[in-house]
């Protein structure tokens, strides 16, 4: 007997997340000293001090539980995006979240719809419920909304849109998303995955339409530029109706006291965020350079990592730049057998990083 005959179909026939390879595991098994890690889109100036403290005082209540409904964290989320409290719904991370959209309005027999080349989050989810997947074809990489809006059936319950999306770091226009949002039946619920939204270096604007598209939900992490990745904190803003619906699907101790308080705290560091757009905005430009330098075409980003062409079988590159100490992501399982994701670093990793590169490649 195998357990495959025993797991449910979708599950069965998923493949596994591949996450970027942690440090320690590259010095085990390669034996590498000095290594750095531009492969999960984390933030490379680490987390925030005010989180940092937040998290010291945290920790003598780490014999209780947490507050199940993260009364304090959603209060300070509800002043920052102006929306009421009974609209948030607190995830262990945004994946979390994503999850519980999926087991709250979707099952066998339904359709969930995400393109190519996106986030692989979205078929594991959709795999895991018993859905079925509807994948659209890119566009230059990124979404294509008509196609995406001619992929809806009646069976359709979900569609997961990410924007900035990972691992292309392509972007939609606001205009093109509302114009959307406007022809997708009400009954079909939009997940805006927005990630990366802090790096736009742009006034909000998806979280004002909440109120005309009942069907809305914008998903956010502290994962990326809020610099808490290992904490595991996201959560999704929504119509009160749809949160509480998901609410319902939630595991009650979602989110540790350690990651509400630090949470509570990150929002409140300005200068950290401004920090972080300032680095990743140098840290583009560096890049860019040296790929234009080198002569490889790139995936435009406006995201914290970019998706570079190295016009051979990157599983190689990345593997050759494992042995210099640098840590990539391949994103073959994305659709992409000749590119590596590459998250922004500070500017010496990304030079050791295009130094490796054009080193291995033989462009310089
Ligand atoms: C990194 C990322 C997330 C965030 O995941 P967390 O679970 O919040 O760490 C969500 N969506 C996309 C597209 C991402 O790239």
């Amino acid at each position: 007997m195998s357990f495959c005959d025993l797991a449910v179909s979708g599950v069965a026939n998923l493949q596994p997340y591949v996450p970027g390879k942690p440090i320690e595991e590259l010095q085990r098994q390669y034996g590498v000293r000095n290594v750095i890690k531009l492969a999960s889109n984390e933030n490379p100036l680490g987390p925030p001090k005010a989180a940092v403290a937040a998290v010291a005082m945290a920790a003598k209540e780490m014999a209780r539980y947490p507050d199940g409904n993260g009364y304090a964290l959603k209060l300070a989320l509800a002043e920052k995006h102006q929306v009421a409290p009974e609209q948030i719904t607190l995830g262990n991370g945004s994946n979390d979240v994503l999850e519980m959209v999926a087991r709250a309005f979707a099952g066998a027999g339904d359709e969930i719809i995400f393109s190519e080349h996106a986030f692989a989050v979205y078929g594991i989810v959709t795999q895991a419920i018993g859905a079925s997947p509807v994948v659209t074809q890119a566009k230059d990489y990124g979404y294509d909304l008509d196609a995406i809006h001619k992929a809806i059936s009646s069976r359709t319950k979900i569609i997961f849109i990410a924007n900035p999306n990972n691992p292309t770091g392509t972007w939609l226009e606001p205009e093109k998303i509302k114009l959307f949002l406007e022809k997708v039946p009400e009954k079909v619920l939009v997940v805006l995955d927005e990630a990366y939204v802090e790096y736009l270096n742009m006034e909000e604007n998806s979280v004002p339409w909440l109120q005309d598209f009942h069907n809305l939900i914008i998903t956010r992490t502290f994962s990326k530029a809020y610099g808490l990745a290992g904490l595991r904190v996201g959560y999704s803003l929504s119509h009160p109706e749809v949160a509480d619906l998901m609410n319902r699907v939630r595991q009650p101790f979602n989110v540790s006291n350690l990651a509400q308080s630090a949470a509570v705290a990150a929002l409140g560091d300005e200068a950290y965020l401004q920090q972080t757009r300032d680095v990743n905005q140098a840290g583009m430009k560096q890049l860019v350079a040296g790929f234009e330098k080198m002569g490889l075409q790139y995936i435009p980003s406006r995201a914290n990592f970019i998706t570079v062409n190295v016009h051979t079988n990157a599983f190689e590159v990345y593997d050759e730049l494992l042995y210099e100490g640098v840590i990539v992501r391949p994103v073959a399982n994305y659709g992409l057998p000749q590119h590596l994701r590459v998250s922004i670093g500070l500017a010496e990793e990304n030079q050791r990083f295009l130094d490796a590169l054009s080193g291995i490649l033989g462009r310089g």
